[in-house]
């Protein structure tokens, strides 16, 4: 059984990251100089959060954080994935 639940739950996990896509890249906009961070190349309007490069960008608009704002501001229905807690208790 454990075995069994192991594999349930890697699965699960897996979807997730799968499913998961990025949503409102147009509120991340390019940036330099900005007084409170200045070796930030980009900047998320929308969480007011600054990142130095691609990487953390991308990484962010596929974060849930982000994604939980977009959900709330501009699109009511996007799927944001459940906690972790939620995943692990059976559908
Ligand atoms: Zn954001």
């Amino acid at each position: 059984m454990g075995l069994c639940f192991d594999n349930q739950v890697s699965i699960h996990v897996y979807c997730v990251c799968v499913c998961l896509m990025p949503a409102g890249e147009k509120l991340v906009v390019a940036v330099s100089g900005d007084p409170r961070f200045p070796h930030a190349s980009f900047k998320c309007e929308m969480c007011d959060c600054y990142f130095n490069d691609e990487f953390a960008k991308k990484a962010h608009v596929k974060g849930r954080r982000h994604r939980l704002n977009y959900k709330k501001m501009y699109q009511p229905d996007l799927y944001v994935e459940p906690t972790k807690s939620m995943v692990s208790q059976p559908l």
